[in-house]
């Protein structure tokens, strides 16, 4: 049996197919200005790399902003709720996850079944996102993924503008300045990091915390988190992946019911 799990972001729609023990096919599509043809895509996709026929998936699970765009889907969850079932698949002693997305930013208590106790969100501002690094790289002339191997070689600069206009020139004026380019980029991930900090504060952290969505890609903000959380973050390669892996397991569950 095949069950997909897809999340459509605001900037990255994920997929991926799932046999009931492992992932066995992973997509990702930048989400564009048509979600719906970014699930079309992802579906074609999953089902080219595992050579299935789309008439064999079982079920679907949409999840994502963008959701409620995918026409094929069984049913639709929140990625809060997928993002703690797919913590807890790859780790059972989970119960907090930081998600860390391009335009969001999200804190998840999780019990010991992966279910949601309660979480905190922040998408009313760019800071603290995906969004903010990418300004913020365009601003130092370098690519948003070599923002950790650059920040990796510095020390840390203060950012002290949280609002992501700001921040942009206060930048500017630091390069100005002759601070290096590695500095800056070091003291632009503490930012983020010290954003997701102040959230930790409103919610309260439990062991273990599991680190998701496009930012936990950072090598450099792991660290950071892992020193100033003085705890150890769970990260997975497949992290990016998070909320799709949930669906397609809430997914697989789902089918089940629908066979018996
Ligand atoms: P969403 O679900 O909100 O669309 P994702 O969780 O998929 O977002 O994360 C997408 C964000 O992650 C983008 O802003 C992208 O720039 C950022 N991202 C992905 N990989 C990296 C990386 N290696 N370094 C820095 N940022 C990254």
């Amino acid at each position: 049996m095949y069950t997909i799990g897809m999340d459509l972001g605001s900037v990255a729609s994920k997929g991926v197919l799932y046999n009931g023990e492992e992932i066995v096919a992973k997509s990702l599509y930048a989400t564009g200005w048509s979600p719906k043809e970014t699930a079309e895509s992802i579906l074609k996709d999953l089902c080219q790399q595992a050579s299935i026929d789309k008439k064999k998936i079982d079920y679907v699970v949409g999840t994502g902003y963008g959701r409620v765009s995918i026409p094929f889907a069984d049913d639709t969850i929140t990625e809060i709720s997928c993002h703690g079932r797919g913590a807890h698949f790859f780790n059972e002693d989970v119960h907090t996850v930081i998600d860390i997305g391009g335009q969001d930013s999200k804190i998840i208590s999780i019990n010991d079944k992966g279910q949601v106790v309660d979480f905190l969100m922040n998408d009313k501002c760019a800071a603290g996102t995906g969004r903010f690094l990418q300004v913020m790289s365009q601003a130092l002339g370098v690519d948003v993924s070599d923002l950790s191997n650059l920040g990796e070689k510095g020390e840390s600069v203060h950012v002290s503008s949280m609002c992501t206009v700001f921040a942009e020139s206060e930048v500017v004026s630091l390069i100005g300045e002759g601070n290096k380019k590695e500095d800056i980029a070091h003291g632009l991930i503490e930012s983020v990091a010290n954003r997701v900090i102040t959230m930790t504060g409103r919610i309260g952290i439990q062991e273990k915390i599991f680190f998701s969505g496009g930012l936990a890609q950072i090598p450099l903000l792991r660290d950071i988190l892992n020193e100033k959380l003085d705890t150890e973050i769970v990260y997975n390669k497949l992290s990016q992946f998070l909320g799709a892996i949930g669906a397609a397991i809430i997914a697989y569950e789902k089918a089940q019911k629908k066979i018996k």
